[in-house]
């Protein structure tokens, strides 16, 4: 069975989130990745947040952590790589699927840059879902831009329903099928003409099909590309709404400031219009 609410991004806001929409009694899911890995993790003492000045930020998302799953939220670690509205909304986080009614979105700022072309051949080569995409290139070449720690594994999954992969990164991957080329590489771009024909490495081209680009987060806007945004940042309203109906957002990929304080406070206004969007919907 579905939950109420699904929270993209185990962070300040999704954690705040979770907590708020607990305590009205919604089902709430967390999607995220690695809490040790969260921005907020590598912060090493956080002195600005009232009432709990000096901890580390890992002790201080490591808190907030414990207080949503003491409240009974459910969580799935890993990356969501697709997001689809169909009855609520449905997201994949690898093969596996889970829906919700109303959507928190609460993913941080995505830092990586788009490669040249890669949003222009979105779609016409380029995915950022092996899972989803992975049979269109059955008997063909590819390449998977490994960027994140479980790419070689996607590209293990590609090579057994038979495409024919090559891997590009700047570091040797771990776990890597070795009956998968492995390129050394940069400086890349995505070439085509109608649809994606090569990835540019490093100034050579290596002809594919179809180009996996595998980071660690995936900008909410591919994820649901009608979501509005303003300077880069998803647009939202006081009541934390985005243009999107049942989407909500909350946290850094609001805006400025990006600190804890303002996500936090993001995150429990963001639960707050769900379960009411929910109360509505459902009464
Ligand atoms: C080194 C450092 C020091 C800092 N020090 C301070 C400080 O002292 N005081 C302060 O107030 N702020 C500080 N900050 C800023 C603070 O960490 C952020 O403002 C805060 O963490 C934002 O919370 P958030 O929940 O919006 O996003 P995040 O904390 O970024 O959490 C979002 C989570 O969602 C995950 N995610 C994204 N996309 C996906 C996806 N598709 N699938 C699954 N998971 C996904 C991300 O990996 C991440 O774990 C610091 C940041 C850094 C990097």
């Amino acid at each position: 069975m579905g939950h109420d609410i699904i929270v993209l991004g185990g962070g300040p806001a999704g954690l705040a989130a979770a907590v708020a929409a607990r305590g009205r009694g919604k089902t709430v899911l967390v999607i995220g990745n690695p809490w040790q890995d969260s921005p907020l993790a590598r912060a090493e003492r956080v002195d600005n947040y009232l009432g709990l000045p000096g901890q580390t930020g890992a002790e201080l998302v490591g808190t907030f952590r414990a207080h949503a799953e003491e409240l009974g939220t459910d969580f799935v670690t890993g990356r969501a790589i697709s997001l689809m509205a169909w009855n609520g909304f449905m997201v994949t986080v690898v093969s596996q699927v889970y829906d919700g009614q109303a959507l928190i979105l609460a993913p941080g700022v995505v830092r990586q840059a788009k490669y040249p072309g890669e949003a222009e051949f979105l779609g016409r080569g380029v995915s950022y879902c092996a899972t989803c995409d992975g049979m269109l290139y059955r008997n063909r070449p590819v390449t998977v831009v490994g960027r994140s720690k479980d790419a070689p594994l996607e590209a293990n999954y590609l090579q057994s329903i038979g495409c024919q992969v090559t891997y590009v990164s700047a570091r040797e991957p771990e776990g890597l099928d070795p009956a998968i080329p492995w390129v050394r590489a940069g400086k890349l771009a995505v070439k085509g003409d109608q649809t994606v024909t090569a990835l540019e490495a490093d100034g050579a081209d290596l002809p594919c099909a179809g180009v996996f680009i595998l980071r660690e987060a995936v900008a909410p806007t591919d994820l649901l590309p009608d979501l509005e945004t303003e300077g880069g940042f998803i647009r939202v309203d006081r009541r934390m709404a985005t243009n999107l109906e049942g989407v909500f957002a909350a946290g850094d990929c609001t805006g400025l400031p990006l600190q804890v304080a303002k996500a936090v406070g993001e995150g429990h206004v963001a639960a707050l219009s769900a379960c009411e969007y929910l109360d509505r919907k459902q009464p």
